[in-house]
């Protein structure tokens, strides 16, 4: 039977334009394929931000909340590819979003809370843990929850940058 898909040995030229402005943010969320498009309408959309850096990991920064064990060496990688990006980029805003039915907390012990609770906890540490050692970045998490056959974003909270308010690291949730 003939393979469909398109020869790997066939050149493709985008026909989307480039546009080599950066918007000094990123978001850092699960590689779940199934959310990708939606993820990214509402980072450019929702959110206005176009050109924003990608990170995508399973279980995108819940790693950062370091009570995984099994996600220590992401945690450690993240944390090193957050760093290159904030400073090579010069970011000042970092978006995290998690998703509901996320595979990566399959097998995670959440002491009798739920998933959802567990996530949120997770997104709060992780939120901590980039504006307190990136004092010039605002960081904002949400939670992307199917709704209807659509993907509903909503937003979870925000650490605001350590340097220009030391009383607003207390605002998030
Ligand atoms: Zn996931």
């Amino acid at each position: 039977m003939k393979n469909k898909s398109r020869s790997t040995k066939q050149r493709f030229v985008s026909q989307l334009a480039f546009d080599d402005r950066r918007v000094g943010a990123a978001a850092v969320y699960c590689s779940d394929g199934r959310y990708g498009e939606q993820m990214d309408e509402f980072l450019h959309v929702g959110l206005g931000l176009p050109r924003y850096d990608r990170v995508a990991l399973p279980g995108g920064a819940a790693c950062l909340a370091g009570h995984l064990v099994k996600a220590y060496y992401d945690k450690v990688a993240l944390e090193r590819q957050l760093e290159f990006l904030i400073s090579a980029h010069s970011l000042t805003r970092v978006v995290l979003i998690a998703h509901q039915g996320c595979g990566f907390y399959k097998d995670v012990w959440t002491n009798g809370a739920s998933v959802e609770q567990q996530q949120m906890d997770d997104l709060r540490a992780a939120a901590k843990l980039i504006a307190t050692s990136n004092r010039q970045v605002a960081v904002e998490t949400y939670f992307a929850r199917r709704v209807d056959g659509k993907v509903l974003f909503e937003p979870w909270g925000s650490e605001a940058p350590a340097a220009s308010s030391e009383v607003a690291t207390q605002s998030l949730g």
